[in-house]
């Protein structure tokens, strides 16, 4: 079968793997249909010298299959059966796990595609508990976006930052995988949405996703604009994945009590705080990463419902390195999908 595997940095093979044996007691064997690509990949892609991992590894974080074969004592899955796959090697058996706290998992393996290999291969074996049924209505297309890009944004808007209807939001980066969906959901729940963007040309494409307000964060100060926007009261919640480059303009767009909420930092890692702002402002800030398998179930209703993803463009397996270059690039307005 065909694997997609990172064998040095920077370098992807499509190679020739052995497909798997048939599942064990608990497996199902999945073929994979449709992947999406996420910043996590571009890290990987890019080299992480201090993550635990090994090379050769297959690549792929989040994606969409049909089920081929169930194992022993499997119950509630058929061969046929459209399914995503949770996107790390969780125990299962923590308190964590028990709880449905997964992406708190305290014995969790590894993120597939980052630290064990993923899913950008035609067949794989996984615990049919990490195994969640497609609804029916949605395409593998955009079921491949469940997994990491629809269930992280339900978990920093709804989890941590507790978005209610009504309330302002800034959306960092609105034509990102993950900005395109946050600003869908909160406009799915009557906010009002502020989103940033790089280019006139996705400023519109925003508008036409519901945002109400859009600011080129190249030609204006962003956290200017917002102030500008409230008639200087700030935004309820400020929606972050940028990092050092936006930290602090979030900060000085959030109203007093205000909740930042952040994923990512794809501009860079370090950023300085001002304390007396953070407790004098009593600002509430939320550190997110992944989520819960509810999350994914979640995302997957609203996509039956009709709140779809917004697809950047569809590449082949061995065309892989151009969808990370539009990543990595700042280029996507969407999701990028990898075919089967
Ligand atoms: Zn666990």
């Amino acid at each position: 079968m065909r694997a997609l595997t990172l064998v040095a940095d920077r370098k992807l093979e499509l190679v020739d793997r052995p497909a798997p044996p048939a599942p064990g007691a608990g497996e199902v064997q999945i073929r994979v249909k449709a992947v999406a690509l996420n910043h996590i990949d571009v890290w990987g892609f890019r080299g992480m010298a201090f993550a635990k991992r090994k090379l050769p590894l297959v690549v792929g974080a989040e994606a969409a299959g049909e089920i081929v074969a169930i194992g022993q004592d499997v119950t509630g899955f058929k061969p046929g059966d459209p399914v995503v796959m949770y996107g790390a090697l969780t125990c299962g058996a923590c308190k964590a796990c028990r709880e449905g706290r997964d992406n708190l998992c305290e014995n969790v393996a590894g993120i597939m595609g980052f630290h064990v290999d993923g899913f950008a291969r035609e067949l794989l074996n996984l615990p049919a508990r990490l195994v969640i049924p497609v609804p029916p209505g949605v395409s593998m297309r955009d079921a491949a976006c469940a997994p990491i890009a629809f269930s992280t944004v339900e978990h920093m808007l709804f989890d941590n930052a507790k978005l209610q209807p009504g309330e302002t939001i800034l959306v960092h980066a609105g034509g990102s995988g993950i900005g395109t969906v946050a600003i869908k959901m909160a406009k799915a729940i009557g906010c009002i949405v502020i989103t940033t963007v790089g280019d006139n040309a996705k400023a519109e494409k925003v508008k036409a996703l519901g945002a109400d307000h859009v600011i080129n964060y190249r030609a204006e100060r962003f956290e200017h604009m917002v102030r500008k926007i409230t008639a200087k009261k700030g935004v309820d919640v400020v929606f972050e994945h940028v990092g050092a480059e936006t930290f602090n303009g979030s900060l000085l767009s959030l109203k007093r009590g205000g909740r930042l909420v952040t994923c990512g930092s794809t501009s860079g890692p370090s950023t300085s705080l001002n304390l007396m702002q953070l407790f004098q402002q009593q600002y509430k800030i939320f550190g997110s990463f992944g989520a819960s398998m509810r999350n994914i179930r979640d995302g997957l209703a609203k996509m039956a419902n009709g709140l779809s993803p917004v697809i950047d463009i569809e590449v082949a397996l061995d065309e892989v390195e151009k969808g990370l270059a539009r990543l990595e690039g700042r280029q996507v307005f969407g999701k990028v999908i990898v075919k089967f």
